[in-house]
């Protein structure tokens, strides 16, 4: 039996659509900024992509600089800013808190949402931080940060705002992503292609309300001089092409995935009450479903599963390979009976009814040899 992958905010498994644009510049001599035919090839397929990438995000062409992937993008916001005054909601991806010297944490409460009190009381500050950093949806929890609201107190009071939304094509509906870019009230937005399905190691900063690109990387000037280095150009297209599927896919697939999702939680509360489920109160993302069962380290979760087939993960995906304790369940305030259980099942255009299955099937098998090691919720 093939292995079942639910864990589409780790990375998405590429689209169809996204591999056979790539596939298709493989072989090509493609360096966009020759002068010959292959070159001005390679400089279209690059444009029609940035074009699909800026149709996404509702901004125009020129406002798409094209990198690496969402770790860059974030780490280019911050090059000229890490020792600055920076505000970053406590849940941020290690790629923003770890791009600053003494980034302010804003809080995140239990249930996974920012405590805009907080955060209203950072703004008014004197003098106010120069820029605030949120992702806009988070990678562990799926949980939506009222983005919108925060970025229009944070302008009125001058502060620079960069949202991380590697997680959130496909997740919000490009139509309102769209909406909130065009309202100018969003300065940097960051983009990874692998998370919707395009391939690795390609993405995006999209300049929104900005004058000048910051910039990370100097050399040869491509990307209008916002980020030097031979463009990716079998990625890029890749990208492109994921973008334009994944449009082409609302909002059926988001409807569709949160049929799944809320089915599979169900059967998971009935089986098993003792579960504590993160963000399900509050507006999250219809692929994603992040729970502990309190006491149960999720290595011991995931490892079970995994031996029959089922990769799932407990959200904080760590270059070492080991597992460890949810960085954004410590954040919002849980202790490691919690943060230590976690386990995260994120799903995503390939995922079918039959993967759900398959890891109910799992679950339940798990669930009757370790039940009796459980803590029970009274005693936390
Ligand atoms: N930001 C967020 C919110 C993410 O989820 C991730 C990937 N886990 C990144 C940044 C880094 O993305 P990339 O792999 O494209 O560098």
């Amino acid at each position: 039996m093939d292995p079942v992958y639910l864990d589409y905010n780790a990375t998405a498994p590429i689209r169809p659509e996204a591999l056979e644009a790539y596939l298709g510049v493989c072989s090509d001599p493609a360096n966009a900024s020759s002068v010959y035919q292959h070159g001005r090839r390679a400089r279209k397929i690059v444009e029609v992509a940035r074009a699909s990438v800026a149709a996404l995000a509702g901004v125009a062409p020129e406002q798409v600089v094209f990198n690496s992937g969402a770790t860059e993008a974030n780490n280019t916001v911050f090059s000229q800013l890490r020792k600055e005054h920076i505000a970053v909601s406590a849940d941020s991806h290690p790629s923003v808190t770890d791009a600053l010297e003494k980034p302010v944490l804003l809080p995140v409460g239990r249930d996974g949402r920012i405590d805009t009190q907080a955060f209203a009381d950072q703004i008014m500050q004197t003098p106010p931080p120069v820029m605030i950093s949120i992702p806009w949806v988070n990678n562990e929890t799926g949980v939506i940060h009222p983005v919108e609201d925060l970025a229009r107190s944070a302008r009125r009071r001058g502060v620079s705002v960069h949202i991380d939304a590697a997680q959130a094509p496909g997740r919000i509906p490009s139509e309102y992503l769209s909406s909130v870019m065009q309202s100018g009230l969003i300065d940097f937005l960051t983009l990874s292609g692998h998370k919707i399905g395009g391939p690795m190691g390609t993405g995006a900063l999209i300049l929104g309300s900005c004058t000048s690109p910051p910039v990370m990387l100097y050399g040869g000037g491509q990307e209008k001089g916002a980020r030097s280095g031979t463009e990716n150009v079998p990625a890029i297209a890749g990208f492109g092409a994921a973008a334009r599927a994944l449009m082409a896919a609302e909002p059926e697939e988001a409807e569709r995935l949160q049929v799944l999702r809320d089915r599979m939680e169900q059967a998971l509360i009935k089986r098993s009450p003792e579960l504590v489920f993160i963000g399900k109160g509050v507006p999250r993302a219809p692929n994603t479903s992040f729970f502990a069962l309190p006491g149960i380290p999720s290595q011991t979760l995931l490892m079970a599963l995994d031996l029959d087939g089922i990769s799932v993960s407990n959200g904080s995906a760590c270059s070492s390979g080991t597992v460890k304790s949810s960085r954004v369940l410590k954040a919002a305030g849980y202790d490691e009976t919690i943060a230590g259980s976690a386990l995260r099942i994120s799903t995503g255009w390939h995922t079918a009814p039959d993967d759900i299955d398959r890891f109910l099937e799992s679950w339940e098998k798990l669930y009757t040899r370790i039940r009796h090691k459980i803590i029970p919720t009274e005693d936390l």
